[in-house]
């Protein structure tokens, strides 16, 4: 009786999530994922919204795409790039940086982004 219970609540609690995953997935109308964080994958840097790197101008992309290491070709899914390589997902650095926003590595001793800033003034 009791375990019957437990799994009817584990079960409502599944669909919750699931539910919650389908509301907070792409948005068709502006391509855009609600709650996607960005990264550029050569400086380690992340930042909330799309746009360039802080630190070299690249175009950041979305955390969780897969990217060639050797030719910076990407994919919304596992697999193999043209050139043979294994596909690497690209995941968001670990801390916000609370001076500029930007997230940067959970080990960097200071934000790199800061002190390019601070380098350029
Ligand atoms: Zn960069
Ligand atoms: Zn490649
Ligand atoms: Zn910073």
């Amino acid at each position: 009786m009791r375990h019957d219970r437990i799994f009817a609540v584990v079960l409502v609690a599944l669909v919750g999530v699931m539910t919650a995953a389908v509301a907070f997935g792409s948005d068709p109308y502006t391509g855009t994922t609600p709650g996607a964080k960005y990264v550029c994958t050569s400086c380690k840097v992340g930042a909330d919204s799309p746009g360039k790197c802080p630190l070299c101008a690249k175009e950041m992309i979305k955390a969780g795409t897969y990217m060639c290491p050797a030719c910076d070709t990407t994919s919304d899914k596992p697999g193999k790039c043209g050139c043979g390589r294994d596909y690497v997902k690209t995941e968001l650095a670990g801390k916000k940086c609370g001076g500029c926003g930007y997230y940067i590595a959970k080990d960097a001793k200071s934000c790199p982004v800061c002190d390019a800033r601070a380098k350029k003034m």
